[in-house]
């Protein structure tokens, strides 16, 4: 198969033209290569100096003018700008209102692979507060167990231009789809559209829990009739928006009908609602039922997501480091059973921690606080549990090794961004692991 950058018919579209890539970060650099692969006049501005993005610069194409450390490059006359997730709406609202077309890394690849006649009819976009990840990897485990060529991509780590290539028209593509993603979506037709929830994320940049509701669906904003939306029946939000969709509505839901064992790698009700809705996904798109009871079967969890870390003296070590909100951790309490000690905090992020309460005084032993968070949880908290002021993961985890007993468990589920100590939820997670690992 040609690669997309020598079809005429995609060439002649981008040839020439000025696109201005605005955010230069994973999905910068891969919309600048694909664009410039394809013919385009590139150029990509970085707020940051060029100091604190210097692994990113080394991967742009010679050919791509970059500004770094200011924004003037704005100020220009472009043919189209894009923009990456977490740039100021107003960025893309300044193009818009001079004409110019803002798409994202995302919208770009599609709307290539529609050129090249390469999208696929197994085309599943999945997006929510919490599951994304799970549920697009076993969605992308369903398509292979069903024999297609599969391409993984999105939010889940692989911007789609930088795979571009790999998408067959016969094949399939699993996308994780954010909300910030979503915000530059317009044409972006996925066959199969999942919502997975909508609970309390992101409110700083998005406003209201309304305003945010209603940027996921815009997942469904270009769907036919013939496509699918696939809602989370007990989520408020799914069920007043579900109205506002084009395309066919499935429901799934957390409850099933007759006993039936979540695979161990997928513990936990909200488990059973990504399973659940994968597979209702799947069916949507024509998937026979035996390949999606096969990749379920099959399917190992996905690191960071309430991963078994180890057991050590009779107590178990779970790392969630992904539950950077409050709701995923909510989930990750019921999941488990208890007693528990819990490592909490991390980068606040507007939410109140309240709702744990409930669980914490079922489940845990003691609350192990770390991270600038901690002021705010050990006030929001009080009287859940008993409370320790660790300050970092290697006292907590420490801590929680001398006072833990056979048949405890350590859940790291931090309810938080990890910023404010680490470069990422990866990085907590893998800390993590290595304290745990270094225990005697
Ligand atoms: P995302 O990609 O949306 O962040 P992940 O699959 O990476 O989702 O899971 C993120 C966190 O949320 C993990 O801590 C996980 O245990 C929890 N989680 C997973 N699925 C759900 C769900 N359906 N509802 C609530 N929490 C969930």
């Amino acid at each position: 198969m040609k690669p997309i950058e020598q079809l005429p018919f995609v060439r002649a579209w981008f040839d020439q033209r000025r696109v201005l890539v605005v955010g230069l970060g994973k999905s910068g650099v891969a919309a600048a290569s694909l664009l410039a692969r394809l013919g385009a006049r590139v150029a990509v501005t970085e707020k940051k100096d060029r100091s604190n993005c210097l692994s990113w610069v080394r991967q742009l194409p010679a050919s791509v003018q970059l500004e770094t450390g200011a924004h003037r490059l704005l100020q220009r006359d472009w043919d189209l700008a894009v923009v990456s997730p977490g740039v100021p709406a107003e960025v893309g609202n300044s193009f818009r209102e001079k004409g110019v077309p803002v798409w994202g890394e995302l919208e770009l690849a599609y709307r290539v692979l529609v050129l090249a006649d390469r999208w696929p009819a197994w085309s599943a976009a999945i997006t929510g507060t919490n599951g994304k990840t799970t549920t697009t990897s076993l969605m992308g485990a369903i398509f292979r167990a069903a024999g297609r060529n599969t391409v993984v991509a999105g939010n889940i780590g692989v911007p789609l231009c930088a795979v571009i290539n790999d998408v067959r028209s016969d094949g399939a593509v699993a996308l994780e789809v954010s909300s910030y993603q979503l915000e530059t979506a317009e044409a972006f037709r996925p066959a199969g559209g999942v919502v997975l929830n909508v609970t309390p994320d992101h409110l700083a940049r998005h406003g209201t829990m309304a305003a945010y509701a209603r940027t996921k669906f815009r997942l469904f904003q270009s769907q036919q009739p013939a496509d699918a939306a696939i809602l989370n029946s007990q989520d408020p939000w799914c069920r007043t928006l579900a109205p506002t969709v084009h395309g066919r509505v499935h429901w799934f839901n957390d409850r099933i009908s007759r006993p039936w064992k979540t695979p161990r790698y997928l513990p936990g009700r909200h488990n059973v609602a990504n399973a659940m809705a994968a597979a209702v996904c799947a069916r949507a798109l024509g998937v026979p039922d035996t390949a999606i009871a096969r990749a379920l079967a099959a399917f190992r969890g996905v690191e960071h997501r309430l991963e078994p870390v180890r057991t050590w003296r009779g107590v178990r070590f779970i790392n969630d480091s992904k539950a950077t909100n409050v709701d995923s951790t909510r989930v990750a309490l019921d999941s488990l059973p208890g007693p528990l000690f819990i490592i909490l905090g991390g980068e606040d992020k507007g939410a109140p921690y309240g709702p744990l309460i409930p669980l914490l005084k079922k489940k845990a032993k003691e609350i192990l606080l770390i991270g600038e968070a901690t002021p705010k949880i050990a006030k929001e908290l009080a009287g859940a549990a008993p409370q320790v002021v660790c300050g970092t993961l290697a006292k907590a985890v420490q801590h929680a090794a001398s006072s833990a007993q056979p048949g405890d468990t350590l859940l790291l589920s931090p309810a938080c961004a990890s910023f404010d100590q680490f470069d990422n939820f990866e990085h907590r997670g893998r800390c993590f692991k290595k304290e745990v690992g270094l225990l005697p």
